[in-house]
């Protein structure tokens, strides 16, 4: 190309006073890269990305490539490393998730145009899109089964307003949040990339999302302007068409299109038109209990071990991610959870339309992602294939399901008629794009060779004139040898020389001979290279011909696009019908599989499971996993006279299980599914919480017991009546008294002020106390058998309290010799005998009533410990005992006692 080369001789008078100009390459790359300082700048040359300077040092130690050198820049070496065009996602996978943004420079003239303008001329070059975590449209660069949300979020007038696209289907939708569901709104969107305003980004309750946010000027939230933007947008006079969208919500929409403008570098994407997700339309769970019960990302991160992973029967990626989408955002509206219900029900009645509904979709492509990468300019041949495809099963399964409503009894659900109508009507399409695309597609419009022949008459001209050309270099071939006698000659074709003639080194000299006709190109170690003048004409003509019919295949794919793209609505359409149809006949596979059934939800705060369970244990013990067995399915009631339960048993009783079964059985509910239990009905939870105490979150690298309290206190300070609390051994992560305490006035709290349904395990038995007082509490326990002096957990959950904490016999588990086992037996008894059981009730009895209106100053809530070994061996935190210690603390245990 040219390019690269000091051009230093050219401008002395510069090159005396300092080191040597630029190339003019080296020029145009940092006029390029002045625009784009925040992203590293793919410089396109040939088949290349190439990165130079502080780009290419760090991307190449991100990526693992060579680093090497390029020329030099105001005299030093210039660091370059590149990655290939043609394989370049994997690459920009990597970089993004390092948490870089990357702009790609693309040539956007041929070199060969750039040469007419003179022998230094540089190709021209364009910044054609900016990647960044939140605009990834291309299959490789995402998760099938996972939205990848570019959100913003916006304050005006102290109100907030946010809105999320995922670019890579052109669903949005905007929301006005509380302050109070901000938090968990953003924990549902999860965005890949979030854009605040450079003011917001300071704002506290932004504090646990800025780190990673894309801080824009704060112009660019300027709602006047955002106006114009979505009414342009979305082609339309007026927003109202939409509902009324708040200043806060109309600010956040318009700095989320013209983010679009900036990394898309114009080209629009396909929008569908914004839905608004009413504040209060969701249970709001904030990012702490999601993280916690494993909704949709285990506690590795990963989806394995998730509610989601345990619950997806979906058959086509737009289920997969519509289910993801709905177990992040679990309903509270009655008719809208049982109209999903219904959907599930009439799959889970009609076997016969499950099995074909599922058959239709099984392998069905994803139509929504095709659809946004064609309409935003960035689709390929195979996009049109997996258009095509997705639209033929539509037809299909709604043929299908007009066939199952014919012959049911009952009229199907509202849900599934709907979705049936919005399934069909693409035949024109259809067969368009069946006639259209041959039968092996490229990635790339621009590789050709993907319009089925017959399709396109003009087309078929060019092919024919390449075959034609292509056989009469047959013939030329036959020809030559005939007349040089050489019966081995061949006519060959790379791509530096073109076509050419070849013979072996030793018969060389007979072409030589022939000097009118064949011209002397190349001799290599074995073999001589020949042209002639027919052969360069033929081709010609074959690269005329080639030219003209890939400028042809481009003018009807641009066509095909356009087709689809008028149609892009109807398609979206079709595609969210499929992803329903498929969240339905998948939740009515699982209920039948699994023998889930149906929830009852309504406007009340009961909340009723019988024989539920947890959905990932009972899945993980099915699969043999560990601790495999049968699952023991547990009631739980939370009713007015009982909507607090007070959960108590030893270690690895299934406490914890018991808790996050309800909570998630709740979720599931809500979110419009069937449920692991043999009934169920509630009244619709409007926020979930969930804790664990820090000693336990083993996920939380900061297990600090100052985080278990914040957490806490959100909850203390958010919880209404309509809310589900989760805590487990909460109290925990501080020295016994503190953490009993704590917990104790926790519980008050949550019955007197919260006044929530709420499910408390702990292992301080001395709470079991507060039933005498609290007439929303009851307690309940883990059963245990004692079976020949061993302990065996049954897992089931009854009333009452437990009797023994069992500590020594997870000891004797855990290895501890026996001497010191059953020293600590006699211990333990001798203790039992003197402190007795009065304790706990002494504790309730003694402390002064709770009151809502907390007195000022008041007195210490903490027991009093009055038997020094009792204090030791409360202070003692069991589970982090070594033996050599727990031997020392016996014989301590034994002077204290006076013995
Ligand atoms: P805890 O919180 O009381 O220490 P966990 O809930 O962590 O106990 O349960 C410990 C183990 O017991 C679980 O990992 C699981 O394998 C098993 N388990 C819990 N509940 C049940 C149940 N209902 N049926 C069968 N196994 C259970
Ligand atoms: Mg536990």
């Amino acid at each position: 190309m040219g390019e690269g080369q000091s051009n230093g001789r050219r401008r002395p008078e510069r090159r005396r006073r300092s080191a040597p100009a630029a190339t003019p390459m080296i020029e145009q790359y940092l006029d390029i890269k002045s625009a784009h300082p925040d992203a590293l700048l793919f410089y396109r040359m040939g088949d290349f990305y190439e990165m130079f300077f502080d780009d290419a040092v760090r991307a190449a130690a991100a990526l693992d490539i060579a680093l090497t050198r390029r020329g030099k820049h105001e005299g030093r070496d210039i660091p370059m490393c590149g990655v290939p065009v043609h394989n370049r996602d994997p690459y920009l996978e990597r970089l993004i998730r390092a948490g870089f943004r990357v702009a790609i420079c693309e040539q956007t003239e041929d070199p060969a145009e750039a040469r007419k303008r003179g022998p230094k001329a540089v190709v021209a070059r364009r910044v054609v899109r900016l990647v960044t975590p939140g605009t990834l449209v291309e299959d490789g660069l995402l998760e099938a089964r996972s939205n990848n949300h570019l959100a913003a979020v916006a304050r005006a007038g102290g109100a907030w307003g946010a809105a999320w696209l995922d670019l890579s289907t052109g669903d949005f939708t905007v929301a006005a949040p509380s302050p109070d569901s901000l938090a968990p709104l953003l924990a549902q969107v999860a965005p890949g990339e979030l854009l605040v305003s450079e003011t917001l980004a300071k704002a506290p309750e932004l504090a646990e999302w800025a780190d990673g946010a894309t801080a824009l000027p704060t112009v660019r939230f300027d709602s006047a302007a955002a106006e114009r933007r979505l009414r342009e947008a979305w082609g339309v006079a007026s927003l109202e068409a939409f509902g009324t969208f708040s200043r806060a919500e109309t600010a956040a929409a318009g700095a989320l299109i013209d983010y679009l403008d900036i990394t898309q570098k114009g080209r629009k994407a396909r929008l569908s038109p914004p839905r608004r997700q009413a504040d209060g339309a969701t249970m709001a769970i904030d990012a702490a209990t999601r993280r916690n019960l494993e909704l949709t990302r285990a506690l590795d991160g990963g989806r394995r071990g998730s509610l989601l992973d345990a619950v997806d029967r979906t058959r086509t990626a737009g289920g997969g991610r519509l289910l993801a989408a709905r177990l992040a955002a679990p309903l509270t509206d009655p008719a809208a959870i049982g109209a999903r219900l219904d959907m599930v029900g009439s799959f889970v009645a009609d076997a016969a339309a499950r099995d074909a509904a599922r058959e239709a979709l099984a392998g069905c492509p994803d139509a929504g992602r095709a659809l946004g990468r064609l309409c935003l300019g960035r689709g390929g041949p195979r996009d049109l294939a997996a258009l095509r495809e997705a639209l033929a099963r539509a037809e299909a399964l709604r043929r299908r399901l007009t066939e199952a409503a014919e012959g049911a009894l009952a009229p199907p659900p509202d849900g599934i008629a709907a979705a049936a109508a919005r399934l069909g009507a693409h035949g024109v399409l259809i067969d368009r794009l069946t006639r259209a695309l041959a039968p092996d597609l490229p990635t790339q419009a621009r590789d050709g060779g993907f319009i089925a022949e017959g399709y396109a008459v003009a087309l078929d001209e060019q092919r024919a004139l390449r075959d034609e050309s292509r056989r009469l270099i047959g013939a030329l071939q036959s020809e030559y040898a005939a007349r040089s006698g050489v019966s081995s000659l061949k006519i060959k074709h790379n791509n530096v020389l073109g076509y050419f003639v070849e013979v072996g080194a030793g018969h060389g000299d007979k072409l030589f001979a022939d000097a009118a006709l064949f011209i002397h190109r190349q001799t290599m170690a074995g073999a001589v290279r020949f042209s002639t003048v027919a052969l360069a004409e033929l081709a010609d003509k074959i690269a005329r011909a080639a030219d003209r019919a890939l400028a042809l295949e481009l003018e009807l794919f641009d066509d095909l696009v356009g087709e689809a793209a008028a149609r892009a609505d109807d398609i979206a359409a079709t595609a969210d019908a499929l992803a329903a149809i498929d969240i339905a006949a998948a939740g009515a596979a699982l209920a039948v599989e699994r023998d889930y059934c149906r929830p009852e939800v309504d406007g009340g705060t009961d909340f009723r499971v019988a024989g539920g369970r947890h959905p990932v244990v009972e899945a993980a013990g099915a699969e043999g996993g560990a601790g495999s067995g049968e699952f023991v399915a547990n009631d739980c009631a939370l009713a007015p006279d009982a909507r607090l339960w007070l959960l108590t048993g030893p270690n690895m009783a299934g406490k914890s299980t018991f808790l996050r079964q309800n909570a998630l059985i709740a979720v599931l509910a809500q979110a419009g599914c069937y449920v692991p239990a043999r009934a169920c009905s509630l009244g619709a939870v409007n926020r979930l919480f969930s804790r664990v105490g820090a000693a336990d979150d083993l996920a939380r690298g900061r297990s600090t017991f100052m985080v278990e309290m914040v957490e806490t206190a959100a909850i203390l300070n958010q919880a209404g009546p309509r809310a589900l609390v989760i805590l487990d051994e909460i109290g925990r992560g501080t020295a016994t008294f503190d953490g009993l305490s704590i917990a104790w006035a926790t519980i008050e709290h949550l019955h007197a002020v919260n006044r929530c349904r709420a499910l408390f395990a702990t292992h301080y038995h001395e709470l079991t106390g507060l039933a005498a007082t609290l007439d929303g509490l009851a307690c309940h326990t883990m059963r245990v058998r004692e079976w020949k002096g061993e302990a065996v957990f049954l897992y089931e959950v009854a009333p009452g309290t437990a009797d023994r904490s069992y500590g020594i016999h997870v000891a004797r588990l855990a290895g501890l010799p026996p001497a010191v086992v059953e020293r600590a037996e006699t211990v333990l008894k001798t203790l039992e005998s003197q402190e007795g059981s009065a304790a706990s009730s002494r504790l309730a009895d003694d402390l002064p009533l709770f009151t809502a209106a907390r007195p000022k100053g008041g007195g210490t809530a903490a027991p009093e410990a009055t038997d020094p070994a009792l204090a030791q061996l409360r202070a003692t935190d069991a589970d982090s005992l070594t033996p050599r210690e727990a031997l020392e603390l016996v014989y301590r245990l034994k002077s204290l006692a006076g013995e």
